[in-house]
């Protein structure tokens, strides 16, 4: 049966890419030798990670000033990095879900931190506005996509101290003022490949400025290194998991870039979201003005609470896969990253209304 993934992360990517990624076990770059077999001083290697980079840069207009770093672990990794290497006395951050708290956590290890707003009160069903960033933070932190509770934030704010962002799962979904950042990162798995690699944008000039000693892997500035031939090369790179990342990026570029994806998401969860608001059966969780275009979060609505596994069963048996709420919200999830077609949207679509017939 087809199967349509709505997974939440790691989740569906670009079927070239899984493809040239089988290729390359095989064969990488007419080597007769595999990519997971290769040295990453191998020169076909060193033109892969150059060729990414430049895709990062060229696919969201990456200005001079910003360093792009392909680095090991996750966006977990970078909530103490972050920390680690910018912020001297004390940091601001916007609380607005479950990563954004585990962000503040690990910068708390580091110095004080100024939770300057939070949409804990409604179980994070909102982003929080109207707040003020304290000039005196190193940076302001904020999770533009927050993935488990399909809220997101829409535009790129000002903020008169550097702002740093978690873009995991919304990353290469909309053109993005990357001037307007001092750093932005995330983990590779929703939008830009699979796990194992994170993302780093980062304004050099930032670097380089807290006094306490940092190990050298966690310190950004060991990673640009020289930078044609060191930069993310610091120590062995997530290779298989670049390789494949490369090859999504190269289908982002061939779809028409970050504004065809914006496009298309916005397509794809109007979509959704009107058959949530249409639908007796369903409704959003998420207030309407900050939902998600990336994930869409809905439960039965009260009349039809007792309904929810025979969705899940009936959903499931119509080839859904990965729809099932996250536990801190319940109901449903699904994810339509970039590579998530409209088809599946639609398939979701007439999943709900074939059964509102049958209730
Ligand atoms: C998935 C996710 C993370 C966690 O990423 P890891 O790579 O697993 O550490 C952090 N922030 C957001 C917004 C996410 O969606």
């Amino acid at each position: 049966m087809l199967k349509y993934n709505f997974n939440a992360g790691p989740c569906v990517l670009p079927k070239q890419a899984t493809e040239a990624a089988i290729a390359a076990i095989r064969d990488f770059d007419n080597t007769g030798v595999g990519v997971l077999e290769i040295s990453h001083r191998t020169p076909g290697w060193e033109r892969v990670m150059k060729e990414t980079a430049d895709l990062w840069r060229e696919l969201l207009a990456i200005p001079d000033t910003h360093q792009v770093l392909l680095l090991g672990g996750g966006a977990s990794t970078q909530f103490f990095t972050v920390p680690a290497n910018l912020m001297k006395k004390k940091a601001a951050y916007l609380l607005t879900g479950t990563w954004a708290q585990k962000a503040i956590k690990e910068a708390k290890l580091f110095g004080e931190v100024d939770i300057v707003a939070s949409s804990a009160d409604k179980n994070f069903s909102y982003v929080p506005k109207g707040y003020t960033i304290p000039e005196d933070a190193d940076y302001f932190h904020v999770t533009t996509n927050n993935t488990i509770f399909g809220t997101e934030l829409h535009e790129d704010i000002d903020s008169p101290v550097p702002l740093v962002a978690d873009m995991s799962s919304d990353i290469m979904s909309r053109p993005v003022n990357v001037s307007k950042y001092g750093l932005i990162y995330g983990g590779a798995q929703k939008n830009v490949g699979p796990a194992g690699v994170a993302f780093v944008i980062v304004r050099e000039d930032l670097l380089g400025h807290v006094d306490r000693p940092l190990p050298s892997m966690v310190d950004y500035r060991s990673h640009i290194g020289d930078v044609e031939k060191n930069r993310s090369m610091y120590n062995t790179p997530p290779v298989f998991s670049i390789f494949v990342m490369h090859e999504t990026l190269k289908w982002v570029k061939e779809m028409g870039g970050v504004a065809a994806m914006q496009q298309l998401a916005m397509k794809k969860a109007a979509l959704l979201y009107d058959e949530i608001d249409r639908n007796k059966l369903f409704v959003g969780t998420a207030a309407k003005e900050d939902r998600s275009l990336m994930n869409v979060c809905f439960v039965m609505s009260e009349a039809f609470k007792d309904k929810e596994a025979d969705f899940l069963q009936f959903a499931t048996e119509r080839g859904m896969v990965g729809i099932k709420g996250h536990r801190s919200v319940g109901g449903f999830r699904a994810s339509i990253y970039n590579a998530c077609p409209m088809e599946a949207v639609e398939a979701l679509v007439q999943c709900m209304q074939d059964f509102e017939k049958r209730v």
